[in-house]
């Protein structure tokens, strides 16, 4: 069956799954580190653990933005969606995206 959408045709659809779900990962690691607080961790290693997770989360989505790109022109698509629609539709409308909002490319290398 052949993808029907411009992340599937352009075999980029695990790039939004690594930067966008892992971030409620993560969530649940800073969670569970506040937990870790409760049963007598030092504080000091609980900010530790937080701060790294922020940080595996700040590089998840930086991936995205920079990397889901239109293989044709380039577009950041990510990006394209997050500055140019509400927050709440964004990943909605990159998801069901069928073509580049640029160039128009259907998601095949030109
Ligand atoms: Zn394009």
């Amino acid at each position: 069956m052949k993808p029907t959408s411009f992340l599937g045709r352009s075999g980029q659809r695990w790039k939004l799954r690594v930067s966008v779900y892992l971030l409620p990962y993560i969530a649940l690691a800073v969670t569970v580190g506040g937990q870790y607080n409760l049963i007598g961790a030092t504080p000091e290693r609980n900010t530790s653990f937080v701060v790294i997770a922020i940080s595996i989360a700040t590089i998840g989505l930086l991936s995205g933005l920079f990397a889901i790109r239109c293989p044709t022109c380039g577009t950041k698509l990510l990006w394209f969606a997050m500055s140019n629609k509400k927050v709440a539709d964004s990943l909605g409308w990159l998801i069901s995206l069928s073509n580049c909002p640029v160039c128009g490319s259907d998601g095949f290398r030109s």
